[in-house]
């Protein structure tokens, strides 16, 4: 491997600690295990799908382009060991992320595609031939019965997207919940690119409000648990606290007058409010390095974004002019 050349200034970051990977992938890149009973889960170490193998066909939850065609590996590998179907017969979307439903057209014109009725609006929108849209939808709650098996279908509200659904699976004591959570690890950018930051926090206790002990994320290595749930909530609420301890401390006269004497708002409003996320980020990297992955790496940009949602949606630290 050649050595990353000095100019990319790439910086290190804290170890990753063990408790955040999961199963080794094979030598194709998959690793697929058992949920419980007839549903299974795949993984290529970043991105999640999930299956069920029943006497109607196999359903598919999610197809990632990075999993692609190792997800039908995948399934040939389980049906062939169960002896059931390895037909896809259906596809069921958490949302419209190309990154999550990217590989659906490999699975062909005749499967049944299943999703929230935003998710067809979003995909008939975004008219990529890989996403074919869903011809099945819903709008709040549905509940599909394929092959005696049960899926629980139930939209919160936006989130992480419009359309971000949850999938229970209440006879397998699992819930598919993609892009909130992610396990062992801190969300990513802008709070884990969340269209709606207020509905994206509401979504772990909405998950937490169902029976299950197993949770398929959509991301990283791992499957989660209720814990899992709890320590991402704990992190969410000591930014939260975090920002509104720093919106009420960060000075911004300094910022204001340097640049507002030269008659640059932008430059003072960046400098100030960067200044506010970095006092945001500051202690919670230091409570959460060791504990969730890459603390270190994302953590500004999630308090950054997460601070703005506090302002902007919820009115603090925004004054009246007297
Ligand atoms: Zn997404
Ligand atoms: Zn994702």
């Amino acid at each position: 491997m050649n050595a990353t050349p000095a100019s990319l200034n790439l910086p290190d970051y804290a170890p990753i600690p063990a408790t955040a990977f999961g199963p080794a992938p094979n030598a194709q890149g998959y690793y697929v295990g058992r949920v419980e009973r007839n549903l299974y889960w795949v993984t290529d170490g970043v991105y999640q799908a999930a299956f069920l193998t029943t006497s109607d066909g196999v359903v598919l939850f999610d197809a990632p382009p990075s999993i692609g065609h190792n997800l039908q590996r995948a399934i040939d590998e389980i049906a062939r060991a169960n002896g059931a179907s390895n037909k896809v017969a259906y596809v069921v979307h958490t949302h419209h992320h190309a990154d999550h439903a990217g590989a659906s057209s490999l699975f062909g014109k005749d499967v049944v595609r299943i999703g929230h009725e935003e998710t067809r609006r979003l995909l008939l929108r975004d008219d990529d031939p890989a996403r074919p849209a869903p011809t099945e939808t819903f709008t709040d709650r549905r509940t599909l019965e394929i092959g005696g098996e049960r899926i629980e279908l139930a939209w919160h509200g936006p989130n992480h997207t419009p359309d971000n659904s949850i999938i229970h699976f209440p006879e397998h004591d699992t819930l598919m919940m993609a892009d909130i959570v992610n396990v062992g690890w801190v969300p990513v950018f802008v709070v884990n690119l969340s269209d709606d930051i207020p509905g994206y926090l509401s979504m772990p206790a909405a998950a937490l409000s169902y029976p299950w002990s197993t949770l398929i994320s959509g991301h990283l290595g791992r499957l989660g648990k209720r814990e899992d749930v709890a320590l991402h909530q704990q992190y969410m609420a000591d930014l939260e606290a975090s920002a509104k301890t720093a919106l009420a401390t960060v000075d911004p006269t300094p910022y204001f007058q340097k640049y507002g004497a030269v008659g640059n708002m932008w430059g003072a409003v960046k400098a100030y409010l960067n200044a506010v996320g970095d006092a945001t980020a500051a202690p919670v990297i230091e409570k959460y390095t060791g504990v969730l992955a890459a603390a270190d790496v994302f953590t500004p940009d999630v308090a950054f974004w997460l601070m703005e949602s506090i302002r902007l949606n919820r009115g603090i630290g925004l004054q009246v002019h007297p």
